[in-house]
């Protein structure tokens, strides 16, 4: 598959008249809207979009449609779709994938961070929105709060409605993710998340139903702030999440694979054998309560490691709460 990761048209004045044909090879261009060009303006912050794909830009084939639909929708259509946010800043576009999100991959990512770590560096940016698919948007977003420098605003945005739904929510939560890439409020608060009015920080958000709107949220750790009436308001001064660590990824080419095995009763122990056969330099399994596994799993994990010394790193399969074992070398014996 080939992804653009040409910026084309920034904060532009070329003017689009006819539809878009998404079998054009410059679909990736962004243009701001005939009829809105009056709105870019030289007062108003600029905010630059990558669009990855997702549900955010999928279409069904009826309104009622809400599954089985597909990503087809480029970032001229996410803009076109709600012109209202020219009002409130320029909109330069970045198409670097339309994909569901379950396909983004490393080379999606490491593309990503670059580009947005150069796009922030310039004065003239306010901040950066990605669009992106609801599955894996917690990865991403955790990714580029790792790997972001600027202490101005990423927000990763997405839908659980496709853009032809009754009561859509892509467009509102676009709107709401401009919104606040273009507030200083918004500064220093590391990549965070909007979804359906919700503002979470990128470092404890996750997606915990597969179904409804009400999806995002940090149970522990709870929601920086909300929307009303499309304001961002925050309930605290910024803060830094305890524990976050950046990586400076500019020269990074590839990353490491590392895979996750879910600890359950009877897990195969020979899995992790098997990782290691796939090529894995790390391994994290997400062990039982606070990071165990079953006694047979984890002799095997130990041999493993004592074997290759790949890295075998605990973590827990419950949503929330913390592990009994360091994170470190190995660790996560249970019964
Ligand atoms: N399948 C979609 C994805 O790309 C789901 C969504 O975006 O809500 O993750």
């Amino acid at each position: 598959m080939k992804y653009s990761t040409q910026l084309l048209g920034l904060f532009t004045s070329v003017a689009l008249a006819a539809p878009i044909d998404l079998s054009r090879s410059d679909l990736h261009k962004l243009f701001i809207r005939q009829d809105v060009q009056s709105a870019v303006n030289a007062s108003l912050p600029n905010v630059t979009i990558f669009a990855t794909g997702g549900t955010i830009a999928s279409q069904g084939t009826s309104n009622t449609q809400t599954t089985g639909y597909s990503v087809g929708l480029g970032v001229q259509q996410l803009v076109n779709a709600v012109p209202e946010i020219l009002n409130i800043s320029n909109i330069a576009g970045y198409q670097i994938s339309n994909v569901d999100s379950g396909s983004i991959n490393e080379t999606i990512s490491l593309k990503l961070a670059k580009m947005i770590n150069e796009e922030l560096a310039k004065s003239t940016v306010s901040g950066v929105v990605v669009t992106h698919g609801t599955d894996t948007l917690e990865e991403t977003a955790f990714f580029l709060s790792s790997t972001i420098t600027s202490s101005k605003p990423v927000i990763l945005v997405g839908a659980m409605r496709p853009a032809t739904a009754l009561s859509a929510d892509g467009p509102l939560n676009l709107f709401q993710a401009v919104t606040l890439a273009a507030s200083p409020a918004a500064h220093n608060r590391g990549t965070m998340v909007v979804l359906n009015d919700r503002i979470g920080s990128a470092f404890y958000t996750t997606k915990n139903n597969a179904n409804t709107l009400d999806t995002f949220f940090s149970t522990e750790a709870g929601q920086l702030g909300v929307f009303v009436n499309q304001v961002p308001f925050f309930f605290y001064a910024p803060a830094e999440p305890v524990g976050r660590v950046t990586f400076d990824v500019a020269n990074v080419t590839d990353l490491a694979q590392v895979d996750i095995l879910y600890s359950h009763q009877d897990m195969d122990p020979y899995l992790f054998n098997v990782s290691i056969a796939g090529g894995a330099k790390g391994i994290v399994f997400a062990g039982v309560g606070a990071g165990g596994m079953s006694r047979v799993a984890s002799l095997n994990a130990e041999r493993v490691f004592n074997a290759t010394g790949v890295p075998i790193v605990a973590s827990h399969r419950s949503s929330d709460g913390e592990d009994i074992v360091a994170v470190g070398a190995y660790g996560g014996v249970g019964e």
